[in-house]
């Protein structure tokens, strides 16, 4: 259901049927699964971005959003919300890298709980008050470093991680349930790999998804 409200509803650029259009695009890019694409069509980007850029936010493309840090690409966030859930059958989804909160907002009604920690604070303020207008309600936020994860709530079933590691975060692995998958990119910079772990007790199966572009995941607070 697209929002009653007009400024979430969107106009012109922002319209129901600008953001067909870019549903259509990432199904031709290989996203299948319904409830994702739904999620796409519904998720009113153009108020995740500055209202300059509002006009592209139904771009398949990624946008800054201020203090050197991005919105993610469209397909990129549909990709990882895909492999998140596909079989998924946990509530609790640990979000590393909150950002401006797209992402965020996109999984919230598809999971019960979300911990979501990002370390810029100017960020974290500004999404806390955006998904709340949104009437989001089931996240939880932590301003800390994400390397660290939020041990206090863990394990669980699902970890989505926004920025690129150089390796497997080992309290991140720690912090997955048995049977719970993390989605994560690893790599160097323009070298990145975007991995889906799969815990099983403490194997951990790696499958790569291709290749993608993200913010690094830096060290400390
Ligand atoms: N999820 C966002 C994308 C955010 S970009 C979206 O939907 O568009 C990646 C985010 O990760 C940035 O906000 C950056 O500040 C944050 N980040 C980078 N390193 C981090 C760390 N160690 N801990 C927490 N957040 C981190």
């Amino acid at each position: 259901m697209i929002d009653q409200n007009p400024d979430i509803r969107g106009i012109g650029m922002t319209s129901a049927r600008t953001r067909d259009r870019l549903v259509r695009r990432l199904q031709d890019s290989g996203i299948r699964s319904t409830e994702v694409l739904e999620q796409i069509r519904n998720v009113p980007r153009h108020l995740f971005v500055d209202e300059a850029l509002a006009s592209r936010a139904y771009e398949d493309t990624a946008l800054p959003i201020g203090l050197g840090q991005t919105i993610s690409q469209p397909y990129v966030v549909a990709k990882m919300t895909e492999a998140l859930l596909q079989g998924f059958e946990g509530d609790r989804v640990l979000e590393i890298g909150t950002g401006c909160g797209y992402q965020t907002a996109m999984l919230a009604p598809l999971v019960k709980e979300i911990y979501t920690v990002e370390r810029i604070p100017e960020l974290l303020k500004k999404t806390k008050q955006r998904l709340r207008q949104l009437d989001i309600y089931n996240v939880h936020y932590r301003l800390a470093d994400g390397w660290e994860g939020w041990p206090k709530y863990g394990p669980y079933d699902g970890i989505i991680v926004a920025a690129a590691a150089p390796e497997l975060p080992e309290k991140l692995l720690q912090q997955l349930s048995d049977g719970g998958r993390m989605v994560i990119p690893v790599g160097p910079a323009g070298r990145q790999e975007l991995f889906k772990v799969t815990r099983k007790n403490e194997h951990y199966e790696q499958l790569s998804l291709g290749l993608v572009s993200f913010v690094p995941l830096v060290h400390g607070k």
